[in-house]
Order: structure tokens, then sequence, then C-alpha cells
């Protein structure tokens, strides 16, 4: 005798009903007559039973709902353990001051600090000691020049590439699973940077917010400059000298509309990916009022949408590409950034963080090598934990929340005191691509 597992979930469309799991989905299809037939009573003989069973949407008792949802909250664990990004930040400062941007706030507060290459070294030691322990020591991982403007710090930056090759060949670090991303705004790229990137292979990804009047307004110089022409002409030279190049881009109501043929633009001249961030914190009111929040989470995960359609490539962006590759895994997915177990961070001051603007008090890193200290094992991580979208009481009528990340923690709490508000940017975003995806399944009904 079977009953409906609680985690059974319905959406409705042309007549039709996708069934699934929301742990899990992976949707059956059936018309609305036959679901509603077989809801009254799951007893009766029915072509339903099978897929149900073997999607678990059909149990004998709670007791497997409970060992399901245990199951899922194993594996989510698993995966928040895997260390996947070290940050080290080179430098607190920008030469810019983009206007949603907390940088300039932040090295007003600690200081134009830059991290020294004693530093860097102690932190590319310390993510040796991470990844040697990894569950999956031959996952890729990634090392991220971030900053403020990373370029502001040239030394630590060259540095840093030869110390990685050492520990390469030391042992300390892995040689082939290690990639290498340099996050800059591109002004300060010079032959010799180009040419190391090269050689150690570091992706660069610039930022860039749009075409030449909205770009100008959003990424300007301390003086107002707009920095469009100068940015464009890196990311020239960058693809002509045969680096790997992404653009990243912060969403805001001024460049939504013409998302589609930016995002176009960016494929003709040969940038290779393209990534977006919502708003965060503070900039989020600045931008757009609390009235007319509900309209920019609205609007932006549907001009999302649309220029990743118009655009034919969905793999192209990729905050989309991994929400598509969770679903089709069927893998729990409901976390946005690494921050929750998956990153160590370097702040300039030497002061281990698990995210680049929060200052997590975790030591400094000199001090820390060698001691067992391991970023997913502090207690700032089981308490941002509690955001993901399996624990929050904000999720729990979700249907969507195996796809559904929770944003981001510093900007909520930056925003309100405290890390647990949700953040409703991302989570609109991610509900608009799983509704596309549980459709986009048909037809095969039912499986
Ligand atoms: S270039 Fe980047 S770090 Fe600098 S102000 Fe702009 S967004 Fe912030
Ligand atoms: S919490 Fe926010 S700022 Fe920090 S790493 Fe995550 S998305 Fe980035």
């Amino acid at each position: 005798m079977y009953v409906l597992s609680r985690f059974l979930r319905v959406r409705e469309k042309d007549g039709l009903i996708a069934i699934f799991h929301e742990l899990h989905p992976d949707p059956v299809y059936c018309p609305v007559a036959e679901w509603l037939t077989f809801s009254r009573d799951v007893a009766r003989p029915s072509q339903l039973i099978q897929p149900l069973l073997d999607r678990r949407l059909l149990v004998q008792s709670t007791t497997e709902d409970d060992a399901e949802f245990t199951r899922v909250e194993e594996r989510l664990v698993h995966k928040l353990n895997q260390p996947k990004i070290l940050y080290l930040m080179l430098a607190q400062g920008c030469n810019f001051a983009c206007k949603y941007c907390p940088i300039p706030a932040l090295a007003m507060r600690y200081g134009e600090t830059l991290l020294s290459p004693e530093n860097a070294r102690a932190g590319l030691r310390l993510w040796g000691e991470h990844l040697r322990e990894a569950a999956n020591a031959h996952a890729e991982s990634y090392i991220i020049f971030y900053g403020g403007e990373p370029l502001l710090n040239k030394p630590t930056f060259v540095s840093a590439l030869e110390a990685i090759r050492q520990l390469q060949a030391s042992g300390e670090l892995p040689s082939r699973t290690i990639r290498l991303m340099l996050t800059t705004n591109g002004t300060l790229l010079d032959d010799d940077i180009i040419r190391q990137c090269h050689e150690y292979d570091v992706i660069v990804s610039v930022g860039l917010d749009g075409f030449q009047p909205v770009s100008n307004r959003l990424r300007m110089y301390a003086d107002g400059r707009g920095t469009f022409d100068e940015t464009v002409s890196s990311i020239r030279r960058l693809v002509s000298s045969g680096i790997r190049t992404f653009v990243s881009a912060s969403m805001t109501p001024e460049n939504l509309p013409e998302l589609a043929s930016f995002t176009r633009f960016l494929k003709d001249i040969g940038v290779e990916k393209f990534g977006f961030n919502f708003l965060k914190g503070r900039a989020l009111p600045e931008f757009v009022s609390e009235l007319a929040r509900a309209v920019y989470e609205r609007d932006t995960a549907a001009a999302l949408m649309r220029s990743f359609r118009e655009v034919g490539e969905t793999a192209y962006e990729y905050q989309l590409k991994r929400k598509i590759e969770a679903f089709h895994s069927q893998d729990f997915f409901p976390i946005d950034c690494t921050c929750y177990g998956n990153q160590l961070v370097i702040q300039p001051d030497g002061q281990i963080s698990n995210c680049p603007f929060f200052k997590a008090e975790l030591g400094q890193i000199g001090d820390s090598v060698g001691t067992g200290f391991r970023i997913a094992k502090t207690p700032i991580i089981s308490e941002w934990r509690k955001r993901s979208p399996l624990f929050h009481p904000a999720f729990r009528e979700s249907d969507a929340k195996a796809l559904c990340g929770p944003g981001c923690a510093w900007g909520a709490h930056d925003l309100s005191g405290d890390i647990l508000t949700p953040d409703p940017a991302p989570t609109a975003f991610s509900k608009e691509i799983f509704d596309e995806l549980i459709w986009s399944e048909f037809p095969s009904s039912p499986k």
C-alpha cells in the first residue's frame, strides 16, 4: 500500500500536469484528468505508478520520506565540504569607483591594504592542505586573484604565480586540476601581465555592464570619467593575445533592456563566457526603491531568460549553466555562491574569511598553516548553511527549492544586519529557470 510522498509537487500547464519530487525534480507528465483520478485513489492500477515509484514519489510510509531528506541533506553537506575556490584578495582598494560597488567604502574603512607575497604563499599552502583532504581529490578547483582591483598589486600577483608552480612541483598543490583566474577591471593590464597570464594559463574575467552610455554611468573612475572604451580595448587585447576571457556584469534596471544585444556583442568580440551578478547589500535600495523591488526581481529574471533564449546558447552564462546541469542530473543545488564551505578567502590584510566582503575574523593566514584549520569546519559555515532552502523556513512552501539558491549572505547582512535574511532577486531568477526546465522536458509523458 503506497501513499503520496510529502515531497511530491505538481505544476499545471495547458491541460497537463508535471509531477515531481521537490528535492530532485525529474518530472512525470500526464493529463490533468488522469492525475486527478489517480491522486484520489493511488491504489487503483495506473501507468503512473512505476514512474512515481522510481522517483520516490510514492512511498510506503513517512519514514521513507524522512530517509530521503536525510540522504539529500548528507549529499548536500558532502558537496559543500568540497574545496572549490581559493580567493587571494590582492588589493582592498580599486582605481574605479563603480556606483554599486562596496569596495570603495570597504577600502575607506579598512585602508588600501595590499596582500603581501608571504601571506599569498601561506594562503596557497593552506589551500593545498584543504585539497589534499578533499573527498574528491580529482575535482577541478580554482585560485582566483581578486580585489578591489588585484592589478594594483602586481608584485604579489607575479610572486603568487611563481609560488603556485613551486608548490605544484613539490606536491603541495595538485598539478592538473587547478585553474587560475584573474578578476579585473582590465585597465591596468600591461604587456608583462598579459605575458604572465599566457605563461601560467590564467583565465581573465573582466567587469563590464553594458554598452557605452549605460556602462559609463555605472562604472567610472573616482573623478567620474567613464571606463567603457578602455575596458573594451583591454578585452579585445586579451582575446587577441589568446587568453581565455570572460566578462561579468552587474544587473541594474539600466542595463536590463540591452542585455540580449550586449550578450551577442560579447560573443562577437570573442568573450568565452558571460556571468551576471545581482545588486548586493546597500547598493540595492540605492538603485531600486522598496516599492519597485518586486518588479526589479521579476524583470531581471525575465531579461536574463530572454537574453539566453535569443543568444541561443544557455551554457554561455555560468550561473544558468550550473542550474541546468543540476536539474538534468537531479542534483539538489540550493546555493548561489561558494561561501558555504567551498571557498577559502585570504583578505588583503591576511585575515581568513569565507566571503571576500565579510570580515569573519577567522584568524591570520600566517598563524593557520599546519594547524588543521579547515574553512568548512568553522562555526560561521554552520551558521551560514542555515540559509539553504533545504533548511530555511522562508523556502518551506517553495516547489523550486532544488534549484533556488539563498542569494548573497553578505548582502543580506549588509542590508538587515541578519545573515539569515532571504535575498529575493536570485530566488525569483531560480524560479523562472525552474519553470522553464520543468516544461522543457516535455513531451515524453508519462516517462
Ligand atoms: S572595478 Fe570592480 S572592484 Fe573596482 S569599483 Fe568597480 S566593481 Fe568595484
Ligand atoms: S555571500 Fe555574497 S559577497 Fe559573499 S561570496 Fe557569497 S555572493 Fe559573494
